[in-house]
This record gives structure tokens, C-alpha cells and sequence, in this order.
């Protein structure tokens, strides 16, 4: 053997230990294997850190979901205009720049409402669970109450902080939120009466699935500010019951201006109070005012129990933040000056074949009558009619999901979406996967499942209840087969207990 070959030799015999070696310690210890599911199925709000992306079901398999910020916002930045007649009559009151769309911004009414239920209805009349139209519209759920602050002393209170107790002589912001009160949409400019059993009948028709925007969607500090200067335009938009700074982007944004970490984190905290009063349940995804993000936002979002987070048309596309899924959104504005609907719409069907997962940014705004003529509202929603449309016949693979179903299904392959009384799972895995039967109190409700009777509907696909009693409790395994999606609820015969 010569001295070259014996080198050889020796280090292929030395590979081939390290080898052995690291199998037999990947047999001991388990490497690559998530430790907090070992032994048992996983918890339907865990997101597990990205491994590798889910192997899918069908080569032709995509996702869309439909993100629509700003519902429940009277104020902003900008003037939130009740009508076209009041924006075109107050003209000294536009901080937007000419031709900006953000001139045009206005508030949901009891019409619009009926309008894009009955739109959404006609949709999904005559099409299978995983075809039907959802919109994620992420909620503004609260703002200034104007009445109550004119009767304060000037200048107001600027020390705001995470708005503790309600001390007024600290902070100058008086707050209507929308769990215990019409909100500002009830109250002139806007008048709208009580929008809040039509919020609702969209959520409990699974027409739209809210999550969270924020509390204000601009920033409190910077806006009291700007009230205590005299004659700033702060203080004339306030003489009309309306938010404005000295510029467009001079109260952006909600999250951004809070001196401590802490501060912001109650921030949000009190706004998710307000939300889980109202829609009976946690939001689990985000969406900044203006699509600000800061690593305070992540790690307060984090701490704050989000899964997700969605951004702007033009930020980083999908990436994990330490157990936070961030998307970017397309933007499919019809409003939006020199939107293309033909075009954009072919681009959200090229973007579902390559990537296989789209999350598009279509804000209240498109389905708002108040501030356009009766064609323009009318081109607005018939762009997104197209849309589904043609992505449906299109995408034979297609499913439109929530939000939250989207965050979780790119991460692992299936998902688990609470609704009004029930929850609702999916796989998209190759392979069945086994889930705990989750109490809803999970996600934030106040009901409990403990100890009742459940029943599984089978909307697609086949699932079955692994283990010795016939029927399924939670804590219950079930085995969701490849291609599966089912609704879990209470037995309707245990439900109700007829009076003797
Ligand atoms: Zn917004």
C-alpha cells in the first residue's frame, strides 16, 4: 500500500466512525426532533420554529386570504371624512397632498355593511368549505371621544403612558372603545348609529374573521401635542370632532412614539381587553397602523400572544421572527390611483402558482360608498368579484383561508380556527397528523368545552377520534387524514336540555 493510499484510507476509516458516531448520537438524543411534542399530539396554538416548509397534499395547492385593515376607525392620521359633501365643503382641513386617496378616507356604514354581506352570501352560494370567500378585517377597536375631551381644562395632559385608570389629570386623551360603547362611528360627523350587531352578524355567518389593527391607528402623544399648540390644524380638525396633525405622516404611528417598552406593551394590552370583550375571543394576528414595524413591535406582538403579523406591499416577504410569522401583503386596492384590476389580478394568480401562498392587503376602503359616486363604488367591488372569480377557476387547487389559517398552515401544514361555538380544523399535509381536541377557552373565549359532549362534522375529507370512548371530549386525540378539514362543537343534543 503506498503512502498516499494509506492516508486515503485512513481518513475514509475515521469518516465512517464520525458517522457512526453522530448516528448513534442522534438515536440517543433525538436530534431534530421537537422536544415539546414528543409523546404526545401538538396543541393547536403552538407554532413550532420553521423547519423545513410542510410537504403538501397536491402539487397544485395553494392559499389566499384576504387581509382588510381599518374597520371600526374614525380617526387616523389623515381626516377620516364622513361624505363626500363634508370633505369637499372643508377643504382647509386635507393635510393629504392632492390626488392622494388618503383625501377620500372614510368610515363603514350600516349600508356598506348589508352591501358586502350580501356580495360575500352571493359568492359563496353553490361552493364547496374550502372555496368560500373569508375576509380577515383587522379591527380599530376604539378612538377619541371628542365630547368628553372638550370639556377638559387646556392644556391637555400629555403623560399618557399605558393610559393607567384613567387619570385625567395625567393624560388628555378620553377613549371610546368599542366593547362598551357605539363608538365614534355612532356620534356626528358621522352618525352611523350602532354599527355593532352588523360587525357581528358577518362574524357568526363565517363571513369575515376579525383581528386586531389597533386602538387608534395614530399616535396619541404625538396628536396632544400638536392639540396644545393654538390654531394648529390639530385643533381645527378637533373643532370638528375629527383627528388631524400638520401633516399626513406627523401622527404615524399608533405603536411608534412610546418612551418604554412597557408603555407600549399595556398599550396593546388594553386594546386586546376591548377586542376579546366584543368578538368573544383572542386575535392572534397583527396589523400596524401604516405598516410600521420596529423590533419593539415584534417582541410587544410576541409577548402579546400573535402568531402572525402582516405588513406592506413593499416589505420583507415571509420570514419567521423568532415564533412570529411575517408576511408581506400585495396591495389590491381598487381605489388605489392607477390600480390595474386585470392586472393585478393575473399577478395574485402567478404569485399563488409559484409561491403557493398569497396574502393580499384589500382595505375597508374598497367596499366604503360615502366619499366616491355610485360607478366608482360599483368598479371597486366588482375588481374584487374578478378576483375571486377568476382565482377560482383558475387555481383548481386554490383554498381561501383566514389569516390566521394562512400564518399557521405555511409553518405546518394544518391549522385550528376558532368560531362563534365552534372550531374549525384543516390538513394540507401529505401525511395525517394527530391534534389535541382543543377547549376553545384556547383561543380566548369564555365558554368552556370541559366535560361536554363534542361532536366532529366532517366539511371535507375524513378524520377519526383515536382512543377507547365513542364520544369526543377535549383532550381527545383526532387523526386529521391528508386533504381533511372538519368543524368541531358542542352535541347539539347535550346543548340544549329541554325544560319537564
Ligand atoms: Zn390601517
Amino acid at each position: 500500500m503506498s503512502a498516499f493510499t494509506r492516508v486515503v484510507h485512513l481518513y475514509f476509516l475515521r469518516l465512517v466512525a464520525a458517522l457512526a458516531v453522530f448516528a448513534l448520537l442522534k438515536v440517543v438524543f433525538r436530534f431534530g426532533v421537537d422536544w415539546r411534542f414528543r409523546g404526545k399530539p401538538p396543541y393547536p396554538l403552538d407554532l413550532p420554529r420553521p423547519g423545513r416548509a410542510p410537504l403538501l397534499n397536491k402539487p397544485e395547492r395553494c392559499f389566499l386570504s384576504i387581509s382588510s385593515d381599518d374597520w371600526g376607525r374614525w380617526a387616523d392620521s389623515v381626516p377620516i371624512f364622513p361624505d363626500i359633501a363634508f370633505a369637499s365643503s372643508h377643504e382647509e382641513l386635507q393635510t393629504a397632498p392632492a390626488g392622494f386617496w388618503y383625501r377620500l378616507a372614510t368610515s363603514e356604514t350600516r349600508e356598506d355593511l348589508e352591501n358586502l354581506g350580501s356580495l360575500l352570501e352571493r359568492l359563496n352560494a353553490d361552493v364547496t368549505y374550502e372555496k368560500r370567500v373569508v375576509l380577515t378585517p383587522h379591527w380599530i377597536v376604539g378612538g377619541p371621544d371628542f365630547e368628553a375631551m372638550r370639556k377638559l381644562s387646556r392644556p391637555l395632559a400629555v403623560a399618557c403612558h399605558g393610559r393607567d385608570g384613567g387619570r385625567q389629570d395625567r393624560c388628555g386623551y378620553i377613549e371610546l372603545l368599542l366593547h362598551d360603547s357605539a363608538g365614534g362611528l355612532s356620534r356626528p360627523p358621522y352618525s352611523r348609529g350602532d354599527l355593532r350587531d352588523l360587525y357581528r352578524k358577518l362574524y357568526m355567518n363565517e363571513l369575515w374573521h376579525p383581528e386586531y389593527h389597533g386602538r387608534s391607528h395614530f399616535s396619541v402623544s404625538r396628536w396632544l401635542r400638536e392639540l396644545n399648540i393654538a390654531g394648529s390644524k390639530a385643533e381645527a380638525c378637533f373643532n370638528h370632532s375629527l383627528v388631524c396633525g400638520s401633516s399626513e405622516i406627523a401622527l404615524r404611528s399608533e405603536f411608534d412614539w412610546f418612551d418604554e417598552h412597557q408603555h407600549l406593551l399595556e398599550w396593546i394590552q388594553g386594546g386586546l381587553h376591548s377586542f376579546r370583550a366584543f368578538w368573544g375571543y383572542r386575535p392572534r394576528v397583527l396589523s400596524s397602523p401604516h405598516n410600521t414595524w420596529t423590533p419593539w413591535l415584534a417582541d410587544a406582538a410576541r409577548y402579546a400572544g400573535f402568531i402572525g403579523t402582516s405588513l406592506g406591499d413593499v416589505q420583507k416577504v415571509y420570514r419567521m421572527d423568532g415564533g412570529l410569522v411575517i408576511t408581506n401583503r400585495p396591495r389590491f386596492d381598487a381605489f388605489y390611483p392607477g390600480f390595474d384590476c386585470e392586472k393585478s389580478v393575473n399577478e395574485i394568480i402567478k404569485t399563488l402558482n409559484s409561491t403557493k401562498f398569497a396574502n393580499i392587503m384589500w382595505h375597508a376602503q374598497n367596499a366604503m360608498r360615502s366619499t366616491y359616486s355610485l360607478e366608482e363604488y360599483e368598479k371597486h367591488l366588482s375588481c374584487f368579484e374578478r378576483l375571486i372569480g377568476k382565482v377560482r377557476a383558475m387555481l383548481p387547487g386554490l383554498a381561501i383561508v383566514t389569516e390566521s389559517e394562512l400564518h399557521q398552515i405555511r409553518v405546518r401544514g394544518w391549522s385550528a380556527e376558532v368560531w362563534n361555538s365552534s372550531i374549525v380544523y384543516r390538513n394540507y399535509q401529505r401525511t395525517s397528523v394527530d391534534v389535541y381536541a382543543a377547549d376553545p377557552t384556547a383561543f380566548g373565549t369564555v365558554e368552556s368545552w370541559h366535560g361536554k359532549d363534542l361532536v366532529m362534522e366532517e366539511l371535507q375529507g375524513k378524520a377519526t377520534k383515536t382512543g377507547p370512548n365513542s364520544a369526543l371530549h377535549t383532550g381527545d386525540t383526532i387523526r386529521l387524514y391528508p386533504d381533511s378539514i372538519i368543524r368541531v362543537r358542542v352535541s347539539e343534543s347535550r346543548a340544549t336540555i329541554p325544560s319537564s
